[in-house]
C-alpha cells in the first residue's frame, strides 16, 4: 500500500509524538470509544491500524491490540496482531467488559463506513420507541449517533445490520 508525502503529512499531523515508550496520542478526529479516525484515499481507517501498516507494511490480520490499552494511541510500539481469542483474554485480564470485544474487528474489518459500537447499537433499539401518528424518535437517536441516512437507521432496528448482536 502506498500512501503520498502529503498523506503521511497528515497522518502525523495528528500525533502528539513523544519518547518511543510512552503513548502517542490521537489528537484528530476519534470514534466513540476513542480510536482515532483518517480517511486515506476515500478508505476510512482506525489511525492505530494505520500506523501499525506503516510500521509494518502490512494491516494487522484481523485486530490490532493496544499492549498499553490507551485507544486513542497510536505509538507502533504499542500495537501488535492479535486474534479474536487474545483480545478477549486481554480484556477479560484488564476487568473489561465483553460489550466492545469486537468494535475493533467491526470497525476496522467488516464495516468501514461507521462510526457505531455494539453499545451504541444496543442503546439505540432500546431506546428507539414509536410515538402516536406513525411518528418516532428515530430523528433524534439518528443526530445522536451521527447517522446519516434513514435506511441505515432502519436497518440497525430491524437487525439487518448488526445482527449478531
Ligand atoms: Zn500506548
Amino acid at each position: 500500500m502506498e500512501f503520498s508525502e502529503e498523506q503521511l503529512n497528515k497522518f502525523w499531523s495528528f500525533i502528539e509524538v513523544k519518547t518511543e515508550d510512552e503513548c502517542w496520542e490521537w489528537i484528530g478526529c476519534k470514534n466513540r470509544d476513542g480510536y482515532g479516525l483518517i480517511q486515506v484515499n476515500k478508505v476510512r481507517y482506525l489511525s492505530h491500524r494505520l500506523s501499525y501498516l506503516l510500521a509494518n507494511d502490512e494491516l494487522p490480520t484481523d485486530l490490532c491490540l493496544h499492549s498499553c490499552d490507551n485507544p486513542p494511541c497510536v505509538n507502533p510500539k504499542h500495537l501488535r496482531n492479535g486474534t479474536l481469542e487474545q483480545n478477549v483474554e486481554d480484556r477479560v485480564a484488564r476487568g473489561r467488559g465483553r460489550g466492545q470485544l469486537t468494535t475493533d474487528m467491526v470497525l476496522g474489518v467488516k464495516n468501514p463506513n461507521t462510526n457505531l459500537t455494539e453499545e451504541n447499537v444496543k442503546y439505540i433499539r432500546q431506546h428507539y420507541k414509536k410515538t402516536h401518528y406513525h411518528g418516532s424518535n428515530a430523528k433524534e437517536l439518528m443526530k445522536q449517533f451521527g447517522i446519516k441516512s434513514k435506511s441505515t437507521f432502519h436497518n440497525i432496528i430491524s437487525r439487518k445490520t448488526w445482527s449478531h448482536i
